[in-house]
């Protein structure tokens, strides 16, 4: 995505140009990015061949996970939708992992039936639930613990998920009475260690505490364990002055831990993968000058992209067509939903900007589209993906008649 003279492009493709074309709001990717962070992924853990299993939640997108897929990575699922649209984009079995703290006999089940690589469990009645469907089936089934490490990833609260108060996997004293209780089980096989400690991580050190909390468990159990799944939790870069993550120094951390144990390496990334990758574009219907402020009212909302009004994060929103007029004035870019929460993003100045001008709210490619509802009856955009000057719709606009 890059400006040519002064007119927003993803790709070869000009966004103005776009805008006339299909209407918006829609979300648009580019492939090249896509691809792009996919080898870059795995060119930062090359040293460590690691299973890489993209997280389905952040963007389940058929076409974007047959893309995944043809690059040979597996996937993180949290339902028996996410499994199922992940064998449908001909993901392996053998590369899917189940997480969630909520699995139902349904999909514990239905993940025995499809012999995904690991069912993550997450709590002691959980465990006991998929011993007792192996049971019923006669057979001895690979799971995976996911410890609650107790450490706080430093990211917005609402995305961290590794704190004792958080409500996901296992803490530290349960986790190694489980793996006792377990261990001779006729019908499972503890092969995994797992944890997820948030998203949206910019700081190596809350890894290296979760490293260190894993060693620890492994040399006080001395179990063996085949598998180490990380997540994911990658943070990016929002704006321009955002920290990086120092993927040298957590490569290094692991290299070093590996050095110990012998185990296979999975990681969860989805924000890293696609969060980049993608832009809502979208038009502006009306201005509106209120008080000491300019009111941008566009035609996408909180439904279309809700990570705003869900988190409190920020998304830059830039022109598709560039001009050299600023307006020293607040500019508050809001949807037409009825809530004062529907604001995407506030800022102290702006080019002059025109009713009917085309906007793209940047970085939405994770935690986007999958978010999208109906509130206000009002229905979900579009997705399209460009590769180079081709144009093509991967997810169409919702047929109002139909949700009516
Ligand atoms: C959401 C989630 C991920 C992906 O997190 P990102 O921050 O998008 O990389 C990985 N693993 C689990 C268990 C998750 O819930």
């Amino acid at each position: 995505m890059e400006y040519r003279n002064n007119n927003l492009y993803v790709e070869k493709v000009n966004t103005n140009f776009l805008s006339k074309k299909i209407k918006t709001p829609f979300y648009c990717y580019s492939l090249s990015k896509l691809k792009n962070n996919i080898k870059e992924f795995k060119k930062n853990f090359y040293e460590i061949n690691p299973l890489i299993c993209f997280s389905v939640k952040s963007n389940n997108n058929l076409n974007i996970l047959r893309i995944i897929g043809r690059f040979g990575l597996g996937a993180d699922v949290v339902s028996k939708g996410e499994l199922l649209r992940a064998l449908k984009a001909g993901i392996n079995p053998n590369k899917i992992v189940f997480s969630g703290v909520g699995k139902t006999l349904d999909e514990i089940n239905f993940a025995l039936q499809k012999k995904i690589l690991l069912i993550n469990a997450e709590s002691e009645n959980e465990v006991r639930n998929i011993e007792s469907i192996a049971k019923k089936k006669n057979k001895k089934v690979n799971i995976g613990l996911r410890l609650n490490p107790n450490i706080d990833a430093q990211t917005l609260k609402k995305i961290s998920t590794g704190r004792n108060k958080d409500k996901f996997g296992i803490s530290e004293k349960d986790f190694i009475r489980l793996l006792k209780k377990y261990n001779n089980s006729q019908n499972l096989n503890i092969k995994c260690l797992s944890v997820h400690i948030g998203s949206q991580i910019l700081d190596y050190k809350p890894y290296l505490k979760m490293m260190n909390v894993i060693d620890g468990i492994i040399k006080k159990t001395n179990f063996k364990f085949e598998y180490i799944d990380l997540g994911g939790g990658m943070g990016i870069e929002y704006n321009k002055n955002s920290k990086k993550l120092n993927y040298k120094k957590y490569r290094l951390i692991i290299k070093k831990f590996l050095r110990r144990h012998k185990v296979k390496i999975i990681f969860e990334p989805g924000r890293s993968i696609v969060g980049n990758t993608g832009i809502l574009i979208s038009k502006v219907i009306y201005l509106k000058s209120s008080g000491n402020k300019n009111f941008v009212i566009m035609d996408a909302a909180m439904n279309d992209f809700m990570r705003p009004a869900l988190y409190g994060s920020k998304h830059q929103i830039v022109p598709a067509k560039k001009n050299r007029t600023i307006i020293k004035k607040i500019h508050d870019f809001v949807g037409p939903i009825c809530e004062t929460t529907d604001i995407f993003l506030s800022m102290p100045s702006y080019q002059k900007i025109k009713e009917n001008d085309t906007m793209a709210i940047c970085d939405v490619g994770a935690y986007g589209i999958v978010l999208a509802s109906n509130y206000n009856l009002r229905t979900k955009p579009a997705e399209i993906l460009i590769n180079k000057s081709n144009i093509k719709i991967i997810s169409k606009k919702e047929n109002l008649k139909k949700i009516i």
